[in-house]
């Protein structure tokens, strides 16, 4: 049976190594942090249920139904309230939801008329015969205008990459839309045509997370894996050995208990002395690296350069998310949605801190005691890359200016936490593609070495699970093609 380990325990690795242990094989997993899940943390305090990572992620996904399924979690799973679905754009200081039909898009005021009628030019706009790659912003100026870029486009770019627009690649970013114009010629055609064309059926956009929070996912793979998930296992590096790989942990926060087992590998655990004996050379036939790009860069650079080299150029940016809780009378609004996203230009002309807010107990029950309301407040992304530099009560502050400033709240919440995510996001800027191309290409010549996570194909919970799902069908059948692998 061969020996598999998977370095990183976020949803990727822990997705990846499950459907290989399942499938027989003699798997492994170490990570850094004591406890599994990656960015996907949920805690309780007080009553409210706080989402230190992901809040949601959308239904779209069979790989994550079959992944709940196999974990007997499919009836933990809820959806969002069906009364909260508007989403908020702020614009002159005001909340407008996004128009949801046309009906909508016709009386909205978040768009001006010229706005409109210049979006209504869409479908006569001609594709592009540019080769060279377009940022998200310059795409979406070209074909539907800079207002539906700073007042649609930017705030969702926001909501997923908190990046910036005019930086991040639309091929990378958004495939399908980038798809949309390549085999359509414009975003109504494609929209028209490409579905009734491939017969999809088409899923319904919700939004799910479970009664009990996200992390119940990381915690029931964990579950599974019982001890094959090694925490508190920080690895150095990855080499070649003459069959198979070596690799180099040492104990990361807390000490692992000298003597610890890891499992399938133990005959082949040694100290290594420079390591004052808390660390180990792991011998595995396959390894998978399902770390941050600049963690996994680091870990391989003893073993290709030219990848870690790739690897090291994807920048992330910082997040740090202020929790409130509120007294449901201090606030006015309804609170019909899913929360509201400031637009960029917006934010600068009004001097507005956060990136948006999300309406968790609005969105789902159980997130705050009988008469309260929890806010997630966004702070940082590309737009305010030093986030980290400031203090809580700073950045407390500024989110409350906001919330004061948007929704009128002047009342001091009863209840605040704040989280911070240095290397929250990362950009799949101008290059990215192609970035990822050389690195599966050079992976060709180190057979048995995988990549996965978030950098590569898709940030939400949801893409991380899907392609860590497909890598491991295409470990299990060497047949399939390939993701980012080597053989
Ligand atoms: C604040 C925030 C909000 C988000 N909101 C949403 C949302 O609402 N919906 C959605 O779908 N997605 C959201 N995302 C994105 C999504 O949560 C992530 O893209 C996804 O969880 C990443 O999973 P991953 O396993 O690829 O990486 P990670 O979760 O980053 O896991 C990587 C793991 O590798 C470990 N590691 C690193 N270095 C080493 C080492 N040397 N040795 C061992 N282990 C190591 C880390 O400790 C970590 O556990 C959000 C992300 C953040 C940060």
């Amino acid at each position: 049976m061969r020996k598999v380990l998977v370095i990183g325990g976020g949803i990727s690795g822990l997705t990846v190594a499950y459907w290989l242990y399942k499938s027989g094989l003699d798997v492994t997993l170490l990570e850094k942090e004591d406890r599994a899940g990656g960015s996907i943390r949920t805690e309780k305090d007080s009553g409210y249920l706080i989402e230190c990572g992901p809040n949601s992620t959308l239904d779209l996904y069979n790989e994550v139904d079959d992944l709940c399924e196999s974990l007997d979690l499919s009836e933990e799973k809820i959806y969002g309230n069906e009364g909260a679905k508007n989403r908020y754009v702020v614009r002159d200081g005001r909340l407008r939801p996004l128009p949801m039909g046309p009906l909508q898009f016709l009386s909205t005021d978040l768009w001006t008329i010229k706005g409109k009628l210049r979006l209504m030019c869409e479908p006569f706009i001609r594709k592009s015969n540019d080769s060279r790659e377009e940022s998200i912003a310059e795409f979406v100026i070209r074909r539907t205008g800079l207002e539906f870029l700073d007042y649609a486009i930017d705030p969702f770019v926001t909501g997923v990459f908190a990046g910036d627009p005019y930086q991040l690649s639309l091929k990378s970013c958004f495939p399908k839309m980038y798809g949309l114009e390549q085999d359509y010629g414009g975003l109504v055609k494609g929209a028209l045509f490409g579905r009734k064309e491939k017969g999809e059926p088409r899923r319904k956009m919700r939004l799910f997370s479970f009664r009990d929070g996200l992390d119940i996912l990381p915690v029931a793979l964990c579950k599974v894996l019982g001890n094959r998930f090694v925490g508190g296992c920080n690895v150095l590096s990855v080499k070649k050995a003459d069959s198979g790989f070596e690799i180099i942990a040492e104990a990361a926060n807390t000490p692992i208990p000298l003597g610890t087992e890891l499992n399938s590998v133990p005959e082949t655990r040694t100290k290594i002395p420079s390591l004052s004996g808390r660390g180990w050379v792991i011998k595995a036939d396959a390894v998978i690296l399902a770390t941050p790009s600049w963690a996994t860069a680091k870990i391989i650079h003893p073993m290709t350069e030219y990848v870690a080299a790739h690897l090291s150029q994807i920048k992330y940016v910082p997040i740090v998310i202020v929790f409130t809780g509120f007294d449901r009378k201090h606030i006015s609004h309804k609170l019909d949605g899913f929360g509201f996203l400031i637009p960029s230009k917006e934010a600068i002309a009004k001097g507005y801190n956060i990136l948006g807010s999300i309406w968790s107990s609005a969105t789902f029950p159980r997130r705050a005691p009988e008469g309260k309301a929890a806010f997630t407040n966004m702070l940082g992304g590309a737009r305010m890359s030093d986030v980290p530099e400031h203090s809580d009560s700073e950045l407390v502050d500024m989110t409350l200016q906001d919330l004061r400033l948007i929704l009128g709240i002047k009342e001091k919440p009863d209840f605040v936490s704040v989280i911070r995510h240095t290397r929250a996001i990362p950009q799949y800027t101008i290059g990215h593609q192609e970035r990822i191309d050389r690195v599966g290409k050079a992976l060709k010549n180190i057979p048995g070495l995988y990549l996965t996570g978030n950098y590569i194909t898709g940030i939400s919970v949801g893409h991380c699970i899907t392609e860590a799902t497909k890598l491991a069908k295409s470990i299990l059948t060497p047949n399939n093609p390939p993701l980012i692998k080597g053989d």
